[in-house]
């Protein structure tokens, strides 16, 4: 499979940097555009895509485009690749309202109708979709459409956001900014051995129970970290380089591209976890395969879970696609996050961030 050709073409770092699950911040951009390009050029969606699968999974776009599984794919890789129902992915609401005025007298401000009326008309923009919508029924995200998202320049005129302080949950943790390593949150156990903030971790309980009401399987297989552990994880890395025969200062750079130091993991704040399918621990890209991270990145936004890093955001995140890493940032944020396709970063930034 294709996937096996990346692995050999990659240097070790990244693929360590694809399966290690301790953070996986790249140091250097151009490492990640390298990666990205690698990406881009050598995985062939076609080889992991079960179009008959995708086509019981959405019936409403099988009836458009039958179950012919070209044109499945092509409709999947255009919305975006990893899931077509994530309108964040390859949707922008305020570039589809501004094409398409007319649609405002009919759909308001529905983002999810838009969605719906965007994805049935096979995703460009053709008007081929307007008699596909009546009785077509895209329930994944018919939860959002009960909930509008206030405009975006209020929204930063009236509010205050705090992205600095560890316990808000907002906090933005990346290579630029770190945060007090002596900072240790109040936290309870999510099952699996892994433990969250302890306002969080009843949502993340919520939200694995309501997964397995609808026969979805998942757990978390790592949340909160606290810093010693992050500590002893970065030292262990820093003298794995030094006994390759690398100085101090060589080897801390090396090992921060592969562990994140001490003050700079999300995993410190008890706001973010690894999750995944129960029947599919790996943390590679793999995941996205699952039904868990499928039902995951239909569902997080509900519960306040954006996914952090996604698919072609790396040189914004520096941090690879982790299709199991989902951060808490609050229903509200984690909303506009997902509907708009940004990274916490960039909402962050649009607030005033450095
Ligand atoms: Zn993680």
């Amino acid at each position: 499979m294709k996937f096996l050709k990346i692995k050999k073409i990659l240097p070790a770092s990244l693929i360590a940097l694809c399966l290690c699950g301790q953070g996986s911040v790249l140091a250097n951009a151009s490492i990640v555009n390298n990666y990205s390009v690698c990406y881009a050029a050598e995985f062939d969606y076609r080889a992991v895509f079960d179009s008959t699968y995708y086509a019981q999974r959405y019936p409403d776009v099988a009836a458009i485009y039958g179950t012919e599984p070209e044109a499945l794919y092509s409709h999947f890789v255009n919305a975006g690749m990893a899931e077509v129902r994530q309108p964040s992915a390859a949707f922008n609401v305020q570039i589809y309202m501004s094409n398409y005025e007319d649609l405002q007298s009919i759909f308001g401000s529905d983002i999810a109708a838009y969605y719906k009326h965007y994805i049935s008309s096979g995703k460009n923009e053709s008007r081929v979709g307007d008699h596909l919508l009546p009785g077509k029924k895209l329930k994944d995200f018919s939860e959002l459409s009960a909930v509008s998202v206030p405009a975006k320049d209020n929204q930063i005129q009236e509010k205050t956001y705090d992205f600095i302080t560890p316990s808000s949950t907002l906090v933005v943790v990346n290579h630029s900014h770190g945060i007090d390593t002596k900072y240790v949150p109040s936290v309870a156990s999510v099952g699996n051995g892994q433990l969250m903030r302890e306002d969080v971790a009843p949502i993340v309980l919520k939200m694995i129970s309501d997964a397995r009401k609808q026969g979805v399987g998942i757990s978390v297989v790592s949340g909160y970290r606290s810093a010693s552990r992050q500590t002893m994880l970065y030292n262990r890395k820093v003298n794995y380089y030094k006994s390759l025969g690398c100085n101090d200062e060589d080897a801390r750079r090396k090992a921060a591209t592969v562990v994140n130091p001490p003050g700079y993991s999300e995993h410190q704040t008890g706001l973010c976890m690894d999750i995944t399918d129960t029947s599919y621990r790996g943390l590679t890209t793999s995941q996205e395969r699952t039904k868990g991270y499928q039902w995951i990145l239909a569902h997080c936004a509900e519960y306040g879970f954006i996914l952090r890093y996604p698919v072609g955001k790396e040189n914004v995140t520096e941090v690879i696609y982790e299709p199991w890493h989902f951060r808490y940032v609050g229903k509200e944020a984690a909303i506009e996050i997902m509907q708009r396709g940004i990274t916490l970063e960039e909402y962050a930034a649009e607030r005033g961030l450095k």
